[in-house]
């Protein structure tokens, strides 16, 4: 019962969110809108609401096999997952091991340089601003966070980046860098939340390089579901 659809809670770029029966769980529906340019370019990926499902619960489950706290519960259908109950961090954390995007931009790097170790950002979710980087000060500033969920978001980031690229390692895939996001459940607890997909990861091909992710459709290089369905085939083998 507790799957059936309630109220819708919150729609977003790709997903949308609603009640469910149980009120310690919402039900996440991926869409396949996708969007870039802080919403500036719009367009649908097809098939990528199934595929970004399917890829984050991959994700969130090996990520729990290794002692991390996510908000999923379960997969619901090929397009829906039952979640934790979370109120989301205005803070999207960034990891970067490559550089490449925003930071390449910025600091004059060409892209595709390893860093010397990995780069933690924050950046302001605020779509009116265009989700402006910060640090820690400006967090605390704001009061957007605590200074231990601070310490928390910093230690799980890392974490989750150290598993993650030696995972998609043995996948022949090279974790670029990403971007999460944190929830604080009902009980106070500070877990990761949100989505684990191409979506807002950047993966490469570790032997050709070549872009398996949102950067096809930002950078219009075409091939943009095949890439989508390329990181599933890896992650899985082809299997369900
Ligand atoms: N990212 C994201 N959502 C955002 C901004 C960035 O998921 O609103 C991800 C993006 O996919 C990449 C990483 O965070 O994996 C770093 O993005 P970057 O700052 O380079 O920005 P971009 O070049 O994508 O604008």
């Amino acid at each position: 019962m507790e799957k059936v659809r309630g109220d819708q809670l919150y729609e977003g770029k790709a997903k949308i969110v609603y009640a469910t029966a149980n009120p310690e769980h919402y039900l996440v529906y991926y869409k396949d809108d996708a969007t870039a340019f802080n919403g500036v370019k719009k367009g649908i990926i097809s098939g990528k609401g199934e595929l970004n499902n399917r890829i984050s619960a991959h994700f969130f489950e090996l990520l729990e096999r290794r002692g991390i706290q996510t908000h999923f519960v379960e997969l619901v259908s090929p397009r829906e997952m039952l979640v934790r109950k979370v109120t989301i961090l205005p803070i999207e954390v960034v990891v970067r091991n490559i550089a490449a995007g925003s930071l390449a931009k910025r600091l004059g790097l060409a892209e595709g340089t390893t860093l010397k170790q990995p780069v933690l950002e924050y950046y302001y979710k605020d779509d009116d601003l265009g989700d402006p980087l910060i640090n820690e000060y400006h967090i605390r500033a704001l009061d957007l966070a605590t200074d231990a969920d601070l310490a928390i978001l910093a230690e799980q980031a890392l974490k989750i980046n150290a598993i993650l690229s030696e995972y998609l390692a043995t996948r022949r895939l090279k974790l670029v860098d990403f971007k999460l996001e944190f929830g604080r459940t009902t009980q106070g607890e500070v877990i990761l939340a949100d989505e684990i997909s191409p979506d807002t990861c950047r993966f490469w091909d570790s032997d050709t390089q070549e872009k398996l992710d949102k950067d096809r459709f930002r950078r219009d290089l075409g091939g943009v579901e095949e890439a989508y369905q390329e990181i599933w085939r890896r992650l899985t083998g082809g299997a369900e």
